[in-house]
């Protein structure tokens, strides 16, 4: 009961997260642009800027991209509606991408994993949290290449507070897996870009390896980069076999540190240290 439970919910949530992967760059966008501006007028004390319709992970309603039907609640229920839909918007009948059910369906799975594992407690509920950060880094990473702050400071934060009593790991050792996670990669990137003049990863991708230290402590980091290493190795060869990729394209890291992350939650007493 109590996991039939945590995947409906983790359903629900999945499906929030698919608009915070599609509107939380967007509104990043639209605050560097807004800088922008601001910063163009800085010498015209009249100058204001212009109303522009709020635009947040609430406001508007979701639409159809292609014709502008307002998505209504019951064309909205997590995974039946897309199937009941058969994939397509009720009104012009443009395909809906099979990313929405997929992400639902795997927060809902992760969630029915996180009561399977950790029962009705705290430890639960801190993975579920886990669960969708994650996914929504893994979603908006894929699209643009950014791990957004808003997304891993908080996840680093969070990690520090649930070991404050101890949930997953000791405050030390937490303390020092965040500390420890960011030095490590944030050296890698000086050391890739010292040796080859290029740039091998981003800021975004120390914070989510910090944030996961936060979580797991010190004791985890090597098997976190171990896991994410070669499961970039293994699909990067893919893409560049299957797909022609050229391997100069820059190949999202924070994905790879999602599923080490999650592999740390549910066998993490294998893995660490
Ligand atoms: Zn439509």
């Amino acid at each position: 009961m109590l996991i039939v439970c945590a995947f409906v919910f983790g359903a629900l949530i999945g499906s929030f997260l698919n608009v915070v992967i599609y509107r939380l760059p967007l509104m990043m966008e639209r605050a560097w642009q807004a800088e922008i501006e601001a910063n163009a007028h800085a010498d015209n004390p009249e100058w204001e800027p212009p109303q522009r319709d709020a635009f947040n992970l609430l406001t508007p309603r979701s639409r159809c991209s292609q014709c502008g039907h307002t998505i209504t609640a019951l064309e909205n229920i997590p995974l039946v509606s897309w199937v009941v839909l058969r994939g397509r918007c009720s009104a012009c009948k443009t395909k809906i991408s099979a990313r929405y059910p997929i992400v639902e369906l795997i927060t809902g799975v992760g969630f029915a994993l996180c009561a399977w594992k950790f029962g009705a407690s705290y430890q639960a509920l801190a993975a579920m949290a886990l669960i969708a950060a994650l996914v929504a880094l893994t979603g908006i990473d894929l699209d643009t290449q950014l791990l957004p702050d808003q997304i891993t400071l908080p996840l680093m934060w969070l990690g520090l507070l649930i070991n404050v009593g101890g949930l997953f790991v000791s405050l030390q050792d937490a303390v020092i897996g965040a500390a420890a996670g960011y030095l490590i990669l944030w050296s890698v990137y000086w050391l890739f870009k010292l040796l080859t003049g290029r740039e091998g990863m981003g800021y975004g991708d120390f914070k989510l390896l910090a944030a996961l230290g936060a979580w797991f402590g010190w004791q985890s980091l090597p098997m976190l980069l171990l896991i994410s290493s070669v499961a970039g190795a293994m699909i990067g060869i893919a893409l560049i076999a299957f797909q022609g990729k050229d391997r100069r394209t820059a190949i999202a890291f924070g994905p790879y540190l999602a599923i080490a992350g999650i592999a740390m939650l549910f066998i993490g007493h294998l893995l660490r240290l």
